[in-house]
């Protein structure tokens, strides 16, 4: 239990914020229609569905757990509105786009920015999107089937997300949309469970064949812009992977179960907190590691910083 223990707590995350907002996005709505007057059960608000040319609605009652959240990845209120979190790679293509930011909006993205800026680097990839359950079951089974040892069929380099993520950012402004939110997979697959699945499953199930049979650590290690704006804004963040030399014995278990390998290309040399951005916080290096030579620290609190 204690290998997996960054496991099950990266599973717990993923999945308590998806029934969280499946739950908060559902109400209870009361329809008179020419019969009779009855209740029906809404996920995801989409009341017009259920309304036929003679029925009505007396009212919708939200759940009780909506108090607690209430909308999507993108943007969503928590505790009656007490606070809002946005995803800041969405607001900016809106902004660039020439869409107007409510200050809601603003602020929500201020706080995303503030908890991975400050506190947790990348680690939204690790326990909040639900493509990571998506890519981790290809990467999984890729290891069960040895896809890995076969030759590699496809070849392109980790920065080509940032070079995706650049060029969203520049489609969006060129012709006013939010260019990534029209394919994104995540938001996708998040949009799917909460308010329904529509022909977005094709997309999701491209992004495992292609993690699958294509090149490892695929979409998220290499194309995903979403996750190059996560390791651009955590860049500096204080929470990482430390290395102890001393108890290192070069086995490089670490090296073959990370997603990102080149964050550990230090391991066996030097000890010290890794500060490559791409480092997902997942914690498997550490679990994988039997010689207590890896570890989560506070940067320049703990152990000293890599150069
Ligand atoms: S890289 Fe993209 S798809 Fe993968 S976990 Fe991060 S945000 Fe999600
Ligand atoms: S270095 Fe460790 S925590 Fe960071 S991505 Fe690799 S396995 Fe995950």
């Amino acid at each position: 239990m204690r290998k997996m223990k960054y496991l099950l707590l990266r599973r717990f995350c993923q999945f308590a914020i998806l029934i969280l907002f499946v739950l908060g996005n559902y109400s209870i709505a009361t329809f008179k229609n020419v019969q009779n007057v009855e209740e029906i059960g809404i996920f995801g608000g989409d009341i017009e569905s259920y309304i036929g040319d003679s029925s009505s609605v007396l009212a919708k009652t939200p759940s009780a757990i909506s108090s607690i959240v209430q909308g999507n990845l993108s943007y969503s209120k928590w505790f009656n509105g007490l606070f809002s979190l946005a995803d800041p790679l969405g607001a900016l293509q809106i902004f660039l786009a020439g869409g107007g930011l409510a200050l809601d909006v603003l602020l929500g993205v201020a706080l995303v920015v503030i908890i991975y800026g400050v506190f947790l680097g990348r680690a939204y990839c690790a326990y909040v999107c639900p493509i990571n359950l998506v890519t981790d079951l290809a990467s999984f089974l890729r290891t069960k089937l040895g896809l890995n040892r076969a030759p590699r069929k496809l070849f392109f380099s980790r920065l080509t997300r940032f070079v995706i993520l650049a060029l969203g950012l520049a489609l969006s402004a060129i012709f006013s949309v939010a260019a990534f939110e029209l394919l994104s997979p995540i938001s996708m697959l998040h949009r799917g469970v909460v308010f329904g699945m529509g022909f977005g499953v094709f997309a999701i199930v491209a992004v495992f064949l292609f993690d699958l049979f294509m090149v490892k650590n695929g979409f998220c290690g290499h194309i995903c812009p979403l996750g190059a704006m996560y390791s651009l804004i955590g860049k500096f963040a204080l929470l990482r992977v430390s290395h102890n030399v001393a108890n290192c014995t070069k086995c490089m278990q670490c090296v073959q179960i990370c997603p990102e390998p080149e964050v550990l290309k230090p391991i066996g040399k030097e000890s010290g907190a890794f500060k490559t951005m791409t480092c997902l916080r997942c914690g498997r290096c550490i679990e994988a590691c039997d010689d207590n030579a890896l570890t989560f620290s506070i940067l320049n609190l703990t152990l000293k910083e890599r150069k």
